[in-house]
């Protein structure tokens, strides 16, 4: 493929700039360990020159003071220039992230420009800008009060790698529709989208310095944290990152929003047939190879459940295509680098050592000579308070654990320092909402037998289960954020647009 996408500057101040720059980074294919492109290595000088120009931006220059619907003009232009450039940005993210087809579509590329065109079309009315009172006495009979929603100022912004499209998007335009200024840090592994993204603010003519775009590791991201000039932190990563994010900005007492790790638990109840478990299978774990905040990793089953859902787990195998993400057929594509896998290998070993009982895989495909492929792995037998039930292992591998009462798998699905997400399978709806409220987690999906899709094989590779022309509800309905320590905030929707504000309080009479 070679050398596509290379980036010499940064985008800063409205101008594409090397100053400051220590160095290059190379950005590599996961699935053939080729070099795909290159951008700047940011220096500390270059974080400082991009965080003080979205200062001046936010200070003296008009995107702040740009009322509401010309905002919102700027982004619709904006998203429609992603949207011109659907294909190109789809191969670069395919190439960048290893993302496989149907997920590209679902979320990671067509997913994010529906979100990005939602925003522009959306943000006017689906935001409560300005609440008045009526008229409540005083004086002049006429006193009374409006409460304003304000833009929080300058925001950092750092992504992680696994949805780095996407992430970045759902960060950065609600921060703008605000009226916030923004310095976009994506992780060192997955930097190039985000310079499109900076290519395109720049073609909807974003004023200079509103988005600034540099590139680097944890020291930039450490300098974007602690700077006197950032008001607010929107951070997507690991809880680890997470904890020091917050420790850095604890001084200058920086509004905070966190997106951070997971280990949810999806539990399926004792009304649910064997035939339904045969069928349920493993995708929805194994999605982008089991890199994802909210996958359900672990499995909590009645105990009589266990062996009709491990055959059809390894019927299920058959279509569950290990593969090249630009094949249309692959269902799962590579984990980012050899240290990820590196890491879910130590995971297996660790699950193995601690008594888990491993069905299949917990090795490498032996059909793909290059990238960093892992093979689907499922555990049984596991007890929730193994490393394998506790961390998160950011891989293709689900561990199963069986419980006896609803109350004990409950209990299971809450023994976890996160909460982000979680699931219930039932025969009974009213009980499936009952169960679901009472996980500890932000996002939880109550599938009902008749109405659950158990069986994802219709899904592609490509897409044929996910249009590109049918837009997605993530990201665009609902919120997304977690519990306890998954995070601090909320994103997508309005809500997502309105963390990025402030209110005051006007009064007059
Ligand atoms: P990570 O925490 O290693 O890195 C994320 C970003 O933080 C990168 O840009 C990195 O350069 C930067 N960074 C690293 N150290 C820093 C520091 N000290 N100060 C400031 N920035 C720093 O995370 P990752 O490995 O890229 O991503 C995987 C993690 O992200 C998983 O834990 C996953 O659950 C989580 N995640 C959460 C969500 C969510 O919405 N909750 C979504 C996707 C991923």
């Amino acid at each position: 493929m070679g050398n596509q996408w290379s980036y010499d500057s940064m985008f800063i101040d409205g101008t594409w700039t090397s100053e400051g720059a220590e160095g290059v980074i190379e950005v590599i294919d996961p699935a053939t360990e080729g070099i795909i492109g290159t951008v700047p290595d940011a220096g500390l000088k270059a974080a400082d020159a991009a965080i003080q120009a979205a200062r001046r931006a936010f200070d003296s220059g008009p995107w702040p003071r740009t009322s509401v619907r010309e905002r919102a003009a700027v982004l619709r232009r904006f998203a429609a220039i992603l949207d011109e450039r659907h294909d190109a940005l789809k191969e670069l993210v395919v190439a960048e992230s290893g993302s496989v087809g149907f997920l590209a579509d679902m979320i990671q590329v067509r997913g994010t420009i529906n979100i990005a065109q939602w925003i522009g079309e959306a943000m006017e009315r689906a935001v409560q800008w300005t609440e008045t009172s009526p008229p409540v006495g005083g004086p002049t009979g006429m006193a009374g009060y409006a409460v304003v929603r304000e833009p929080v100022g300058v925001v950092a912004a750092i992504t992680p790698f696994n949805f780095p499209f996407f992430l970045n998007i759902v960060k950065v335009l609600p921060a703008l529709a605000a009226g916030c200024t923004v310095v976009l840090k994506p992780h060192q592994w997955t930097p190039l989208d985000a310079y499109e993204i900076a290519k395109a603010a720049q073609d909807a003519e974003l004023p200079a310095g509103v988005l600034n775009v540099i590139s680097g590791g944890a020291e930039i991201g450490a300098e974007m944290t602690s700077h006197p000039m950032v008001d607010m932190v929107t951070f997507t990563g690991s809880t680890p990152t997470g904890r020091a994010i917050m420790a850095a900005a604890a001084p200058t007492v920086k509004r905070l929003q966190l997106e951070l790790g997971g280990k949810s638990a999806s539990i399926v109840l004792d009304d649910v047939p064997e035939e339904h478990v045969a069928d349920m299978g493993m995708l929805t774990s194994m999605i982008h190879a089991g890199q994802g905040c909210a996958l359900n990793t672990r499995l909590l089953l009645p105990a009589h459940l266990l062996d009709a859902y491990v055959e059809g787990a390894r019927k299920s195998l058959t279509w569950l295509k290990v593969g090249d993400p630009r094949e249309p057929d692959s269902l799962i594509g590579p984990l980012i680098r050899e240290q990820q896998r590196l890491r879910v290998e130590d995971y297996v070993r660790a699950g193995i050592a601690e008594g888990a009982e491993l069905v299949f895989g917990g090795k490498r495909p032996a059909h793909l000579a290059k990238g960093f492929f892992y093979e689907p792995t499922l555990f049984i037998n596991a007890r929730n308070d193994m490393r394998i039930a506790q961390e998160e292992i950011f891989g293709p591998v689900l561990t199963v654990i069986t419980y006896h009462t609803e109350e004990e798998a409950i209990a299971i699905a809450n023994d976890s320092i996160y909460g982000l997400g979680g699931g219930v399978v039932t025969g009974n709806t009213a009980r499936g909402f009952n169960v679901a409220r009472q996980i500890r987690a932000g996002n939880v999906q109550v599938q009902t037998v008749d109405t659950a899709v158990s069986n994802y094989e219709r899904i592609g590779g490509a897409g044929p289960g996910w249009s590109a022309e049918e837009p997605t509800g993530v990201g665009i309905t609902g919120v997304f954020g977690g519990f306890k320590q998954s995070g601090v905030g909320r994103e997508w929707g309005h809500h997502g647009i309105e963390e990025f504000t402030q209110l005051k309080t006007l009064t007059w009479g």
